[in-house]
């Protein structure tokens, strides 16, 4: 019998707790010892190579997201802000915890949240079979809509966190915590471009909420501008297993 894949170390601590969309089920230690408790063994192993290409495949929707975005903002005079006064971190007197849950990044991201939930209340309402999208998604749309639902509550508690950290290690000047911050920028970054990627496929599929795709595709690109600046070094953080090959 094959000996199973070595393991990476660590690999789950920047990752984006996906494991049924994750091309590393096998490589990770959190992921065998959750399966070992379910009693699920490693039946996810088998999906690895199907979820890498399923996210190569969303890149390229990504890429496809960006161009439209360009191309709208173009039509519409949009022009980029300046996002770096607004985006500074400062620390007041109050908490930690609530000086990021105001920070300008994280109040946007939970703005997207309420945006999402208002998308798909106004959809349904509009449905002419009385259905839910979130149940009942038509097939074509079905792995766009899993991706949004995913990612919805969970670039929000990121930012919060990547910034709480940013806030604490300004206090101390610790390394450690400024990498940490940087790799949860990551998750975030990558939550939120997957996230455009998939409100693109489905622009143009809601013609009657069409403003309202178009809203939320601009709020996301210009949350995720946001985040790059507060956080300059997150893109280029090696996650090991996703971002290098594990050595
Ligand atoms: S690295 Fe992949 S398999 Fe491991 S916990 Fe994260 S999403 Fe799940």
């Amino acid at each position: 019998m094959a000996e199973p894949p070595e393991l990476i170390q660590g690999i789950h601590t920047y990752c984006d707790r996906w494991c049924e969309r994750c091309a590393y089920t096998s490589r990770c230690l959190q992921f065998r010892l959750e399966a070992e408790e379910r009693g699920t063994g490693d039946a996810l192993q088998n999906f690895d190579a199907l979820n890498a290409q399923f996210w190569q495949e969303m890149g390229v929707a990504l890429v496809q997201a960006m161009r439209l975005i360009r191309e709208i903002a173009a039509r519409a005079g949009i022009e980029a802000d300046d996002l770096q006064s607004e985006t500074a971190i400062y620390a007041s007197s109050g908490t930690l915890q609530r000086d990021a849950r105001e920070h300008p990044s994280a109040s946007a991201a939970l703005i997207y949240a309420g945006m999402v939930n208002q998308w798909f209340a106004a959809t349904d309402e509009l449905s002419d079979t009385g259905e839910s999208l979130l149940t009942n998604p038509p097939h074509v749309l079905e792995e766009s809509i899993q991706v949004i639902r995913h990612y919805h509550y969970f670039i929000y508690p990121k930012i919060v966190r990547a910034i709480e950290g940013r806030l604490s290690g300004k206090a101390a000047s610790d390394r450690e915590i400024e990498a940490d911050c940087s790799g949860t920028a990551k998750v975030a970054l990558i939550a939120i471009d997957r996230s455009l990627a998939a409100w693109s496929l489905l622009y143009g599929e809601y013609s009657a909420q069409e403003d309202n795709t178009l809203s939320i595709l601009l709020h996301l690109d210009r949350l995720r501008r946001s985040v790059e600046v507060v956080f300059p070094e997150a893109r280029a953080f090696i996650r090991q297993g996703f971002d290098a090959p594990y050595s």
